[in-house]
């Protein structure tokens, strides 16, 4: 068994277990392998353990490992976009991924809707929403979320998917909970507002268990599978 293979069965591990401990079902979690600043080889590895669901934060080199990896595609690999994203670079991550988590500017949803292949399925976006309420952070704020996301899902080819936080990190158990809590308070809200949503991405190497116990449905882990990135 290869580090990666080993690795990915310790994250399920731990995913299942913090599932049970909060008396959720394990299947209603799902993993994001993030593969940024890794080699296509890494990727590889993982699809070959199992893994399906890959995260990239940079355009150009998750595009490249797309390209590359084209193959594999056969093998249901999905492809999601998680970092910071500007204008100029909507056409090729509508071109070229299967999700975006990291819309928090209508400019830039509706610059995605705009430029995703009808030839493809709609394009699967997540709200990024800033919990912490740091000046720093990117996200749109707490207050500010559900008229976006209304506009958002009103928009053609694109699917609005859900919401997903960075929380500043802390080491405290309780702590960690608590701006996972605030984006889970949003995703009810908004799907009692009417919105299809069906997807909380939050929770990391350092934090998934908390972030599983606040109901996330989709964790995104790189350091745990991957090793410590430089
Ligand atoms: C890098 C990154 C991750 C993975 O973080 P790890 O601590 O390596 O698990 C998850 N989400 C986003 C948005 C990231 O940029």
């Amino acid at each position: 068994m290869t580090t990666i293979s080993a690795n990915l069965q310790a994250v399920l591990a731990r995913i299942d277990a913090a599932a049970r401990q909060y008396g959720r079902d394990p299947r209603e979690v799902a993993l994001l392998a993030v593969s940024k600043k890794w080699p296509a080889a890494y990727v590889r590895d993982a699809a070959a353990a199992g893994q399906r669901a890959f995260g990239e934060n940079y355009v150009q080199e998750g595009v490249d490992k797309i390209v590359e990896l084209h193959e594999l595609r056969q093998l249901g690999l999905v492809w999601h976009f998680i970092g910071p994203l500007q204008s100029n670079k909507t056409r090729v991550v509508a071109e070229n991924f299967d999700w975006v988590h990291s819309v928090d500017r209508l400019k830039i949803a509706e610059r995605l809707a705009e430029q995703r292949p009808d030839a493809l399925p709609p394009l699967s976006v997540c709200l990024q929403v800033n919990v912490s309420g740091e000046q720093t952070k990117s996200g749109v704020s707490l207050a500010e979320a559900p008229a976006l996301a209304r506009e958002i899902a009103r928009l053609p080819r694109l699917q609005l998917r859900g919401l997903m936080a960075i929380p500043a990190p802390t080491d405290d158990f309780g702590a960690q909970r608590l701006p996972f809590s605030r984006l889970r308070a949003l995703y009810e809200q908004l799907r009692a507002d009417g919105l299809a949503l069906d997807t909380l991405s939050m929770g990391m190497s350092h934090d998934l268990e908390a972030a599983i116990a606040e109901g996330a449905t989709l964790v995104r882990v790189g350091t745990a599978i991957f090793g410590e990135r430089n």
